[in-house]
């Protein structure tokens, strides 16, 4: 029977980026199994590619800073740029709250975090309709960067250490004896190990049942409408978010006239389907003609328009740690923030892993414990 000392299931940004960490500790017999014929084709080839430390809680502003600077200090050229973050607010308990979370911010070492006013964000976004407009956050150092360059730039740092992936290989289940993993059953046969670390996303929950563990990740649609302008866009725009309705856009990487715009639609029930709906396009458009003419003014590019899904938690924020199953670890539910997240996420699971809990950084408040004592983390900024 085949064998590996540490499977990986998912072949995503976390599956590689905990390939990655694992082989740069020094583990050798690393097995990421990926059930599609390539990677990239889970969230993280639909992911827009933002990464921001404009956070609420202190473990999504310390796991933003850790990888914000991984990603900017990173030999492997993952597409890093610092374009910003402004999020606005439309009446004054938002603008409250953003008061409050970038004080919180520069407390834990956030740099470049600002209160802007109203003239400042027109300043910052020309053209933007600022009449209900009450204040701002920008974060000049909250960046764009590639998901699927930070991807492979893992996969391939990994692969070079030694680890090793198995494309079209679908994981049906989750063996386990006496409480400890024993391998993987796969669809081409079973694959003995001690260790699984269950990084699949949105897919995750299925498979942590076949051990008996009850998951909470849920999968949502999350769609985005690409369109192009016919004349430039605005110099320099950055990442913006209203934090009321969640309505976000940006520009497109490298492109002077496209643009994405989203925002999180109330009616999207959990679920799998990946199929865009037209009548997205329709509800986007409504607060794209609200907000500026220059998003009014495009025309959708349909190719380019899609839908993926979020692994979206109870509380909106990652699974990463043990569970009752010895030899059983989890890297998922990032709710919308895994790729920006993975540099942090892969090291916390490896650190997990091999020692038996982080030391870089405290993740322990990330455990799936905290679900059934009742320790949810409350975090606003999710969008
Ligand atoms: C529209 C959209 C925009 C987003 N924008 C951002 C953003 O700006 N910034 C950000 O940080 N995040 C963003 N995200 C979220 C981000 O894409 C995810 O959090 C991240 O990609 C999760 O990575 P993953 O590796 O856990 O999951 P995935 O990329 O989904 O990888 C999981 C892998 O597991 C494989 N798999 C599943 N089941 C099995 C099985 N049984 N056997 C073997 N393999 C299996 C799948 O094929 C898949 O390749 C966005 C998501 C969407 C949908």
């Amino acid at each position: 029977m085949k064998k590996a000392e540490i499977v990986i299931i998912g072949g995503g940004v976390i599956g590689a980026s905990v390939a990655y960490h694992l082989t740069e500790r020094g583990a050798k017999d690393v097995l990421i199994l990926e059930r599609e014929n390539q990677q990239g084709l889970g969230s993280t080839g639909k992911a827009t590619g933002g990464v921001r430390a404009q956070f609420e809680t202190d473990i999504n502003i310390k796991m933003s800073l850790y990888s914000l600077d991984f990603f900017q200090n990173w030999d492997f050229d993952c597409g890093y740029e610092p374009r910003g973050y402004l999020f606005f607010a439309t009446d004054e308990k938002q603008f409250d709250y953003l008061r409050r979370n970038v004080e919180k911010q520069k407390s834990l070492g956030v740099k470049a975090v600002e209160i802007v006013d109203t003239p400042a964000i027109s300043e910052i976004v020309k053209g933007l309709n600022c009449a209900d407009i009450v204040g701002g956050a920008f974060g000049a150092k909250d960046s764009f960067i590639n998901p699927l360059a930070v991807m492979r730039g893992f996969t391939e740092l990994a692969t070079a250490r030694g680890a090793k992936i198995e494309t079209e290989t679908q994981v049906t289940a989750i063996e386990t004896r006496s409480g400890k993993i024993v391998g993987v059953k796969t669809d081409k046969g079973k694959i003995e190990c001690e260790k699984v670390v269950l990084c699949s996303g949105a897919w995750a929950k299925s498979l942590a049942k076949t051990a008996g563990v009850d998951l909470p990740v849920e999968p949502q649609k999350r769609q985005i409408v690409w369109a192009k302008s016919e004349t430039d866009l605005p110099a320099n725009l950055p990442m913006v978010v209203d934090l009321g309705s969640g309505f976000h856009f940006r520009p497109a990487k490298d492109s002077r006239d496209e643009i994405l715009f989203a925002y999180p639609d109330a009616d999207e029930k959990p679920g799998f389907d990946t199929n865009f709906d037209e009548a997205f396009v329709a509800k986007v458009y409504e607060r794209a003609k609200y907000r500026a003419s220059f998003l009014a003014e495009t025309s959708i590019v349909r190719e380019k328009c899609r839908a993926g899904l979020y692994e979206n938690t109870p509380d909106h924020h990652a699974i990463i740690g043990d569970c009752e199953i010895e030899g059983l670890y989890f890297c998922t539910g990032f709710s919308g923030h895994g790729v920006m997240h993975s540099p942090a996420a892969g090291r916390a699971a490896a650190e997990i892993v091999l020692d038996g809990a982080a030391s870089f950084l405290d993740v322990s408040c990330l455990s799936l414990e905290r679900f059934a004592v009742g320790e949810l983390l409350h975090e606003t900024a999710f969008i």
